[in-house]
């Protein structure tokens, strides 16, 4: 509990970050009201990477266990480049510290633990509340068909990549990728705790990511993924799987049993965006995740960086109060340098694998990829990849060990 007054706060967005606003919230008294546009609120997507970062929140949350349950321990992210084959990515967790490790989970495991523990606490949820604005001075949401929230004491924007909210220009990023859940396979060949890919140069890359099993009683699943143009996407659903299946199973052989079992509907596109908001506060208005910065998955943050900002907008509550103006300055304080860290460094390492440079990939393989094994590199890039760099847990009273 925290010793500030109750405030009446509304979230727009019930997703990874607007959950975990809104459980925390709740927790320390204030009066929450959180809306989505769906009937249910839902997951969208596939497997995703939890980093130590986020599961330190996580484990502020009680969630520990249950995300244990459900989700596979990776220790490594490695990488082949063919057709040399020629190791290019060996990143390993241990390098850092022994017990370092991230979680391969399916957002909708992540996203139901979340949402029953939402639903445990004393939260109005508002769903088929699809916003469109919010008042100027940030006291009340705007929704599509005309109508309006109550006004609130502070408004926080969770509404995601695409937010409505968030004035920004959002960069659409060339590639995307398209995404499948599948069993964990069978064979023999593939790296059980660890995420796996294949590039082409930068142009393309394939991966497959051990994701757990969302409920103990069905077997693991597997996180597939294909990168593509955007523009390249309807050529692809037009042409036919067998013609991509013919150069995925070139790409990485030993996926040929997955590949030739995927259909079209399977995978799943999604296209990457780039942003930063300038200001993550305007008045009476938060913005929270995605919202605030939203990358390509490259780096494996994002749904971290929601789940700290949303301790962190927590913290900052707990010292401004009533005064607005103070919750937004520590908020941002808290925030701030990991954000900005993060976001450069995605945007650095985006066209290093997404891209139809030349030298670049050249580089990586021949130049990085041999420096990267040379101490200290190892517990460098175990740092960086961990979420680590800017010490985000620090600032918010955190520890990765729990
Ligand atoms: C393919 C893919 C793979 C990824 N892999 C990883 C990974 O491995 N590790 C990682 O950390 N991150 C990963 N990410 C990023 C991660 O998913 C996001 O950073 C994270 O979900 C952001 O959380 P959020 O709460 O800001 O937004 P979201 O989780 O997107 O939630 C937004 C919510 O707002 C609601 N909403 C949106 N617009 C409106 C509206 N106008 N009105 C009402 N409601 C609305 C939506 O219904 C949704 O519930 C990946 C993303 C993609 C696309």
């Amino acid at each position: 509990m925290s010793s500030a007054p109750p405030l009446s706060i509304a979230i727009g967005g019930a997703g990874i970050g607007g959950l975990a606003a809104a459980i925390l919230l709740a927790r320390d008294g204030h009066k929450v009201t959180l809306y989505d546009r769906f009937d249910q609120p839902e997951p969208v997507g596939s497997g995703l990477m939890l980093q130590s970062t986020g599961l330190a929140v996580l484990n502020a949350l009680g969630l520990s266990a249950q995300i244990e349950a459900c989700s596979t321990r990776i220790n490594r992210l490695f990488g082949r480049t063919q057709p040399s084959g020629r190791t290019v990515l060996d990143v390993r967790f241990a390098a850092l510290k022994e017990t370092l490790q991230a979680r391969g989970i399916q957002r909708s495991a992540l996203f139901n633990a979340l949402f029953s523990l939402a639903q445990n606490e004393d939260i109005s949820f508002e769903p088929r509340s699809e916003i469109s604005n919010a008042a100027p001075d940030g006291g009340m949401f705007l929704f599509e068909n005309g109508s309006n929230s109550p006004e609130f004491d502070l408004l926080i924007d969770a509404l995601g990549a695409r937010s409505p909210l968030s004035s920004h220009p959002t960069k659409e990023l060339p590639f995307g990728a398209l995404w499948a859940t599948i069993p964990w396979p069978d064979e023999p060949g593939f790296l059980n705790d660890a995420l796996e890919q294949r590039y082409r140069a930068a142009r393309q890359m394939t991966g497959l990511m051990p994701s757990g099993a969302p409920d103990p009683a069905t077997p693991p699943t597997a996180t597939y993924f294909w990168s593509i143009e955007g523009h390249a996407y309807d050529a692809w659903k037009a042409g036919g799987l067998a013609a991509w299946q013919e150069d995925a199973i070139a790409l990485w052989p030993e996926t040929a049993s997955i590949v030739e079992r995927l259909s079209v509907d399977q995978l799943i596109f999604a296209r990457y965006r780039h942003r930063t908001h300038a200001k993550p506060v305007t008045g009476r208005l938060f913005h929270l995740g995605d919202s605030w910065h939203a990358t390509s998955p490259q780096l494996g943050q994002g749904a971290n960086m929601a789940l700290l900002d949303a301790l962190a907008l927590r913290n900052a509550i707990r010292v401004g109060g009533r005064d607005t103006g103070l919750t937004g300055r520590t908020y941002r304080a808290l925030r701030v340098t990991h954000i900005r860290l993060y976001q450069a460094m995605s945007y650095l390492f985006t066209p290093v694998y997404q891209s139809h440079a030349t030298t670049i990939p050249w580089l990586r393989d021949h130049l990085a990829a041999p420096l990267s094994r040379i101490w200290p590199a190892p517990p460098i890039l175990a740092a960086l990849v961990s979420g680590a760099f800017g010490s985000p847990l620090k600032k918010l009273g955190l520890t990765a060990d729990h």
